[in-house]
């Protein structure tokens, strides 16, 4: 049975009341599903309450970044130990991070060890961007991420990790991949993976797709052999979209 993981991040969206809200319909929407993980990415200053607030059969909690070091003089950050508790998961290396904050694989693969001993579950964002799919790089930089991220992780680390493929030029844009342009990329992170921690290691990390994934669309990545569910920007903030994207995956994994 295909075990799905749909990932909705609210960004820089949702102050506390609002996301009170949400959660309260999304509650009131989703049903629980052995075979499905739902998770919510809030803003920092939502994760407690929103944390309080979620019955955990039905919907997790992620953070959306985390600082490298555990504490310090870093003004304005937030660490590993500090998302304990109130995060199960947490985003590393979203392409907005990368382009708007300057991170870098080096930078990401300290952010990935610190939630690996912070007991976080990373997940991991890669994907090419506009040009370097016009120029036919798509493959060969998912598979630099990789190693980027991963070269100092092993087989043991692997628990828990998810990795998101999410094409830069289709976040937030309404330009979604289609399963053609998916399909060979999302094979080549599993052979990456294979390659880098072997088999059966790798085989228990989860590949996600994103990039402005909507109910309409939910149905066509779910469907594709080597991806094993969702990463959602937008339609993640719309209730009835959200949970009609779970709707999908529930479905296909009955
Ligand atoms: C994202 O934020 O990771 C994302 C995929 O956004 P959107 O669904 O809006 O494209």
């Amino acid at each position: 049975m295909k075990h799905y993981t749909i990932v909705g991040n609210w960004k820089m969206h949702q102050t506390p009341q609002q996301a009170a809200t949400l959660i309260d319909r999304l509650q009131g929407t989703v049903k629980p599903h052995t075979h499905v993980t739902s998770v919510v990415c809030p803003p920092f200053v939502d994760l407690a309450a929103v944390h309080a607030q979620v019955q955990p059969d039905v919907l997790s909690v992620g953070a959306q970044n985390l600082h490298d070091e555990d504490e310090g003089a870093f003004t304005g950050e937030v660490s590993g130990p500090m998302l304990k508790g109130l995060a199960e998961y947490v985003l590393v290396g979203h392409s907005e991070r990368r382009r708007y904050f300057h991170e870098t694989d080096r930078l990401i693969a300290k952010k990935l060890a610190a939630a690996i001993r912070n007991g976080l579950k990373p997940i991991l964002c890669i994907g090419e961007n506009l040009s370097d799919r016009h120029d036919g790089h798509s493959k060969r930089v998912v598979v630099d991420q990789l190693h980027g991220a991963l070269h100092h992780m092993s087989a043991d680390d692997l628990g828990g990790l998810v990795i998101a493929y999410e094409p830069v030029w289709a976040i937030g844009t309404g330009e979604f991949a289609t399963p053609s342009h998916v399909e060979p990329i999302v094979s080549v992170i599993r052979l990456t993976l294979d390659e880098l921690f072997g088999r059966p290691a790798s085989s228990g990390t989860e590949v996600l797709y994103g990039g402005s994934v909507d109910a309409n669309n939910a149905r066509s990545f779910l469907e594709m052999e080597h991806v094993n569910g969702l990463l959602v920007g937008g339609a993640s903030l719309n209730y009835q979209s959200f949970s009609a994207i779970i709707a999908a995956a529930q479905s296909l994994a009955e």
